[in-house]
Order: structure tokens, then sequence, then C-alpha cells
């Protein structure tokens, strides 16, 4: 397909035709190559445009390229999403990408009990998506920390401040080791958003569609 011209894994492609993905979208041909090469990117895009894929298959493809093991309590990959739907539908995508991949994926929100979500994230996860207060829950619990994060992806981040979010999304980037890569998708850009990108992108590339 289209896609391996990107040079992702053939466990990834594999799930990608298996998902019936032929020609990759706006988004995913521009942000694809900026994330693989390690940049920080800042996407303007909508639902519907492919930009969970545009994200998350950069991500796994570096994750399984590595080879290291998550440390227990620990993620490599952590996804933010403002709504327990928005964070469900992200998980289910990621899951089925990484379903050939051998990576471990965990997912977070507030509204039901935490022990099952202390459990699955007890051993370690390669990709955790997580609503931005449950999240702070399991870190106050000790169940999880953040210290091993190689990446930070913010999704619907217009969204997130519409919901109050800011200050969570800023005490958790503040437990973020600073070297990690930083991708946030937004569907517009106002101004608490240009400023929160400005705090947590380092040198990013702008991908519009
Ligand atoms: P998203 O904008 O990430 O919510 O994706 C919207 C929908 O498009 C989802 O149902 C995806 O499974 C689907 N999708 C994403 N990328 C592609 C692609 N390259 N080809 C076909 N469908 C896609």
């Amino acid at each position: 397909t289209d896609f391996s011209t990107f040079g992702l894994s053939p466990a990834l492609l594999k799930a990608l035709a298996t998902e019936g993905y032929t020609t990759p979208t706006p988004i995913q041909a521009q942000a694809i190559p900026q994330v693989l090469a390690g940049h920080d990117v800042q996407g303007i895009a909508q639902t519907g445009t492919g930009k969970t894929a545009a994200f998350a298959l950069p991500i796994l493809h570096r994750l399984a390229a590595s080879g290291a093991r998550p440390a227990p309590k620990t993620c490599r990959a952590l996804i933010l999403a403002p709504t327990r739907e928005l964070a469900g539908q992200i998980a289910d995508n990621v899951r089925a990408y990484a379903r050939h991949t051998g990576l471990r994926v965990a997912l977070m929100f507030g509204g039901v009990p935490k022990l099952r979500q202390a459990r699955a994230i007890a051993g370690g996860v390669d990709v955790l998506v997580a609503t931005p207060g449950r999240l702070l829950d399991h870190v106050g619990d000790r169940a999880l920390r953040l210290d091993a994060v190689e990446v930070l992806v913010l999704d619907e981040a217009d969204h997130m401040l519409d919901l109050g979010f800011i200050v969570p999304i800023r005490r958790i980037a503040a437990m973020l080791p600073t070297g990690r890569q930083t991708l946030l998708f937004t569907a517009t850009m106002p101004p608490e958003i240009a400023k929160l990108a400005s705090g947590l992108l380092r040198d990013p590339v702008r991908v519009s569609v």
C-alpha cells in the first residue's frame, strides 16, 4: 500500500491491510514522516481526518523498533484525551494497529473504579490512553509514574480547554522528562491553546488539513 513509503514496520502494515487502509489521509501524509523523524508536531485537524492513525502509527513504529520494555507502573507513550468516549476510541484504534507488534496498550478514564485500571498498568505498558483527571488520580495513588514517558500526545486540545483541563495538563507535563517528544492536535487554535503549545512543544513542525 501507499503506507509502505513511510518505512513503517511489516507488523503495522499488516494491521493496516486488515483495517482496509490503502491510502494515507492528508494529515497522515504530512504528520507520519515528521513524527517518525522525532520532531514535535502541532497538528490542526478535525475528527474524521484520520488524525488518530497520524500520531499512533509512527509512535507504535518507534516504540517497537527500540525494543525497550516498559518498567513496572510506567508508560512509554502517553495519549491524553478530553473524554472517556474519545479515549476509548483512540485505545480501540491503537490496539488494532498494534495487534501484531506485541506492544501493550492500556486505557484509563474517570467514573469507573480504579482498581482494574491500576492492575492493567502495574506491569508497565507501552501506550497509555487516559483522561487527565483519572491519570492524576493514579499518579497520586502511586499506581503510575510518568518519569519514563518518551512521547506525549494531546488530542483535541481545544476540547480539553473547554472542559477545564489546562491546569491538570500542565501538572502532568511537569512530571514528564524534558527530552520527550510532544504532539498536539486541535481543531482550532484559541490563544490559550497556542500558549499551552508554546510551553510544551519544542521547535514544532506545524501541519494543518
Ligand atoms: P479519526 O479522524 O482518527 O477519528 O479517523 C476517522 C476514521 O477514518 C476512523 O474510522 C479511521 O479508522 C478511518 N481511517 C483513518 N485513516 C484511514 C485511512 N488512511 N484509510 C481509510 N480509513 C482511515
